[in-house]
């Protein structure tokens, strides 16, 4: 048997056990091609990326019984702290692979959306009014890497959900029956997968995207955004504030969401200042001094800078290769809407994949995942975020005014209000990309 480097196996909590990969599981086959080591899987759907996307495609085709291998660059599943909402119909999916009980546990319930300026609130939205549309009407405020932790625990032991750690995804290649993946491993050796499909789950730099010779068409926001993790209670300056509430502000928009222990607020950082200054916790600080009295002595548990995008794959689907989360769209953070639409991706494109490999759908199926995904994340993601930031930002007097009128006005009418629900929570984006059949 060939001997090749060791992989890793997360098996949940704090436990990593690592294991030879020359035990490939179910069937698995080893064969050694020139200098390179192969592990074949006849049936296994190959994964790249142990994001909250891949992880939620893993989990969704291992609930279903189908044989998946996560392929993860880095050596255990990430800690970042980015996306903090779990909008509702992404619970309910979350729900239907047995992980949302845990999510909500670990998480911080908000049951309303308040837009408000620097002195008061204008507008607050109640996801009771759409109680009748999910079984989870509100919006959970919960770290993504709390997800991915939760579905590895819950599947750690189910023999269908395989993750490598240290495999970082090259390229990719397809045939008329299979996919394979060149993976680099820490030590610098090469190594191949082979599986029946691939889903492209590496986040935006995608390499799965690049390889395949994908464009990601779209444009870069010229201002960063700051994210300052604070110990400030907020409710202190205002008492009327929502768990997440969007600050509209001709001068200096921002927004602030909560979270369990602490808020987050997140502040746009114009183009002249430069990286080394922004993403430090001293300008962190500095920036919540100058705008909320007190604030200036509460501890910060981190400050991150990130550059924000709004980008859209040409395609989301080349044959056995799949796009999805990240390496498919990103978009500003307003709303919420980048991780939960890659959620959404993987759930739509799983069932599809389940059909298909139990013979119970021509391939053709496949192609509805391009024509739904992609059409709603222009329709809604990309349209809705791009919308928002305009709005929270707007300098013009008549523009703000007009903004502000008009969310009062949705906010006191149900059914606009209703309406708007089902904007913010998606709920829309997936009814639109069932009717697009
Ligand atoms: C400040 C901020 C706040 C946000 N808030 C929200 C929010 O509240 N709600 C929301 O829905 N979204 C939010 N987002 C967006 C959200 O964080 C992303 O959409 C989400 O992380 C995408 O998940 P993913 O799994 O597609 O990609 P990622 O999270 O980027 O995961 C990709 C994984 O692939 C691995 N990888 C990368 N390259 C390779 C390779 N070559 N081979 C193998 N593995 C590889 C990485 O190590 C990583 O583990 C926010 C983003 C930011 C910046």
């Amino acid at each position: 048997m060939a001997k090749i480097a060791s992989g890793s196996l997360y098996l949940g909590g704090t436990c990593e056990k690592h294991f030879p990969v020359e035990a490939p599981g179910a069937s698995g086959k080893i064969v050694r091609k020139s200098e390179v080591a192969v592990v074949a899987y006849a049936k296994r759907v190959l994964i790249a990326g142990a994001g909250p996307v891949g992880m939620a495609a893993a989990a969704t085709m291992a609930n279903q019984g189908i044989p998946v291998t996560v392929l993860e660059s880095a050596s255990a599943l990430s800690t970042e702290s980015r996306a903090s909402t779990f909008h509702p119909p992404t619970l309910d999916m979350l729900e239907a692979i047995g992980v949302a009980k845990d999510l909500i546990a670990q998480g911080l319930i908000a049951p309303t959306v308040q837009y408000r300026s620097s002195e008061a609130p204008f507008a607050n939205f109640d996801f009771g009014d759409i109680s009748d549309l999910t079984g989870h009407p509100y919006r959970l405020q919960c770290e993504q890497h709390k997800l991915t932790r939760i579905i590895a625990k819950r599947y750690g032991s189910d023999p269908n959900l395989r993750i490598e750690f240290g495999a970082e995804v090259l390229e990719a290649a397809q045939r008329d029956d299979g996919v394979s993946v060149k993976v680099r491993r820490p030590d610098g050796s090469i190594e191949q997968r082979e599986g029946l499909w691939l889903i492209g789950a590496d986040g935006a730099r995608s390499a799965v995207r690049k390889s395949i010779g994908i464009t990601f068409d779209g444009f870069t926001w010229p201002e960063r955004f700051l994210v300052i993790s604070t110990r400030f209670d907020f409710l202190r300056i205002f008492p009327d504030l929502a768990s997440v509430s969007y600050v509209a502000d001709p001068v200096q928009w921002y927004f602030l969401l909560k979270v369990p222990g602490m808020w987050r607020a997140m502040f746009p950082i114009a183009p002249e200042v430069p990286d080394e200054k922004a993403g430090t916790v001293q300008y962190g600080a500095d920036t919540l001094a100058r705008r909320f009295t007190g604030a200036a002595t509460s501890p910060i548990d981190h400050v991150t800078l990130y550059r924000v995008h709004q980008r859209v794959a040409a395609t989301f689907r080349s044959g056995r290769v799949f796009l999805a989360g990240d390496a498919a769209h990103i978009n500003n953070p307003l709303g919420g809407m980048g991780m939960n639409g890659g959620i959404h991706d993987v759930v739509n494109l799983c069932g599809r994949l389940t059909k298909v490999w139990r013979r119970e759908a021509d391939p053709s199926e496949l192609d509805r995942y391009d024509r739904q995904r992609r059409l709603v994340t222009l329709e809604y993601v990309q349209k809705h975020t791009i919308e928002n930031k305009r709005n929270l930002e707007s300098s013009d007097p008549r523009e703000q005014q007009s903004f502000r009128t008009e969310m009062a006005r949705t906010a006191a009418n149900r059914e606009l209000a209703r309406k708007y629900l089902m904007r913010i929570s998606m709920l829309a984006s997936l009814k639109r990309a069932a009717e697009l059949g």
